[in-house]
């Protein structure tokens, strides 16, 4: 499987048939096809994943709008529902060592960011929702004595959940735990290139007793799998992470079927402000985490680094410092610090990103490198000389490449820096750092962005809203907000006399 070693119990769950989870039964694909899954690592094959087609997905819709209306899910009591969640944390964190090992392999990041961040934060969503479960409220009104209002809080349904392949574990722990909270049923779609852990979540939710139904999973392609989930008349909501075009897509797909409900977590392209006062032993590492974490395969990666011109070439020379020390290599070993890109297809795009910024002006400071035998590894790397209408700096790159300008001491700060940091489509993201809180405290008003970190990056809590203002997404993933993409609202009017 690979020249590191995994867990026995890891090597066998990789190296069989994987079939989808439907109404509690594994099952093939109606046609029996199936689809390489490939480590990106070595470009190798690991195993096979059923090919899940329009015809699954109508098997696994039928299975959760029967495990809806009338299994014992959406009736059982919150608590009954928290306890189950409660469960299926243990076995996660009891599988832990698995889980990385999988993620791993079939995404090519480090086995100990898996075990650091990827299970511990699936973990704590799980826990936070199980928690929630029992606070999911109505109302009452009063405004007539003659009559008696209230309103409900009742799951939407039917929900259809397609995530991406960037944090394949934790984007599909993002989904399942608010609308399993809420008593909503689940047709989940792992993104093709990593298929493996929900697969192995599906095998912890079976063991943990989730009534049959309650959690489907269909492996296969996004064009017909996915498509056809998004398009469905009978899936009541559908929540989409990945790319903002595949998200037009699916907003296409519900008006044009049964207007069902959208939430999307789609790209980003967010800034990190470093003022002259920052305490740059705190922000170059952070700018560099920012970009380099997860190997720029992150949606919210703090791809766009404005500097103040006092302070930039420290900034850029501190940061390429760090990038030169990335010890880049397989995932599961443990020397490893930035895995390869998730596939070829990603690598191109990344390094036709790099190559299109120099040839239109860009100054590679450092990285730029390709490839390492089979595997699909691009280095770190900064971009500096950049204009604002150029592609690498309009558009999500989706790899671990940052581009860098400088700003000047102007007047009216705040407006100006704001308007540049928001010169973009997207607004998922942003990092300011400076000494004087107040200061930044202010720009974080100004900015078009569903998180805005001060002082930090790439900070995450269950309890935190995720989401994305303008073409980076609607809806907010996490926190109480969660439960709102699963819920809908009734309103109950009694005539009293
Ligand atoms: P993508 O095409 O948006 O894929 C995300 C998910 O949507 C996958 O499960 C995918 O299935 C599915 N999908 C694709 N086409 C679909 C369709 N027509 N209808 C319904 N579902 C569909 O993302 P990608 O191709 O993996 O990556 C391309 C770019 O997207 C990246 O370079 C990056 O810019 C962005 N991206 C963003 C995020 C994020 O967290 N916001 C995550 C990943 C990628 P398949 O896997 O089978 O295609
Ligand atoms: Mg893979």
């Amino acid at each position: 499987m690979t020249q590191f070693k995994v867990s026995p119990a890891t090597e066998q769950f990789v190296k069989k048939q994987h079939r989808m989870f439907i109404n509690g039964y594994w099952l093939s694909s109606h046609c029996e096809k199936t689809f390489p899954v490939i480590n990106p690592a070595t470009g190798l094959i690991l195993t096979h994943a059923a090919e899940g087609d329009k015809e699954d997905i109508n098997r696994a819709v039928i299975a959760a709008r029967k495990a809806f209306e009338t299994g014992p899910w959406p009736r059982m009591s919150p608590s009954d529902r928290g306890r189950l969640l409660l469960k299926l944390v243990d076995l996660i964190e009891s599988h832990a060592e698995e889980f990385s090992e999988i993620e791993s392999l079939d995404n090519g990041k480090p086995k100990s960011v898996a075990l650091a961040v990827d299970v511990p934060l699936s973990a704590d969503i799980f826990r936070y929702m199980a928690g929630r479960a029992t606070g999911i409220e109505g109302r009452t009104k009063s405004f007539n004595s003659d009559l008696l209002a209230y309103t409900l809080r009742e799951p939407v349904g039917v929900a259809g959940q397609i995530v991406p392949w960037n944090f394949p574990l934790l984007m599909a722990a993002w989904k399942l735990a608010p609308a399993l909270a809420t008593g909503c049923t689940v047709v989940l779609k792992p993104a093709e290139q990593t298929p493996l852990s929900a697969l192995f979540l599906g095998e912890l939710i079976q063991e943990a007793g989730f009534p049959d139904g309650v959690v489907n999973i269909v492996t296969g392609f996004g064009h017909t799998a996915g498509a056809a989930l998004a398009s469905h008349m009978d899936v009541d909501k559908i929540a989409f992470t990945g790319s903002t075009e595949v998200g037009k897509l699916i907003v296409h797909a519900a008006a044009n079927s049964n207007l069902k409900k959208v939430s999307l977590e789609l790209g980003g392209k967010s800034p990190n402000i470093i003022f002259p006062d920052a305490d740059l032993d705190l922000a170059i590492p952070g700018a560099a985490n920012a970009i380099f974490f997860n190997h720029g395969q992150c949606c919210c990666a703090g791809s766009v680094v404005y500097a103040h011109k006092k302070i930039f070439d420290k900034v850029i020379d501190g940061i390429a410092g760090i990038a030169g020390k990335i010890q880049l290599g397989n995932g599961l070993d443990p020397t490893t610090e930035m895995g390869p890109l998730v596939s070829q297809e990603q690598l191109n795009t990344v390094r036709g990103y790099v190559d299109e910024g120099v040839k239109s002006g860009a100054e590679l400071v450092i990285g730029g490198i390709c490839s390492m035998g089979d595997g699909y590894f691009h280095s770190p790397t900064i971009l500096t000389d950049v204009q604002a209408d150029m592609k690498v700096v309009k558009e999500e790159i989706f790899g671990p490449v940052v581009v860098a300008m400088p700003f000047s001491d102007i007047s009216d700060e705040i407006t100006a820096i704001a308007k540049v940091a928001n010169n973009t489509k997207y607004g998922l993201a942003a990092g300011i750092w400076t000494k004087d809180v107040a200061k930044a405290s202010l720009l974080a008003q100004r900015i078009k962005a569903g998180t805005v970190w001060i002082n930090c990056y790439n900070v995450f809590d269950a309890s935190l809203p995720f989401g994305g203002y303008k073409q980076s997404g609607w809806g907010r993933e996490m926190g109480e907000e969660a439960i709102e993409l699963y819920t809908q609202t009734k309103a109950v009017t009694v005539r009293l006399r």
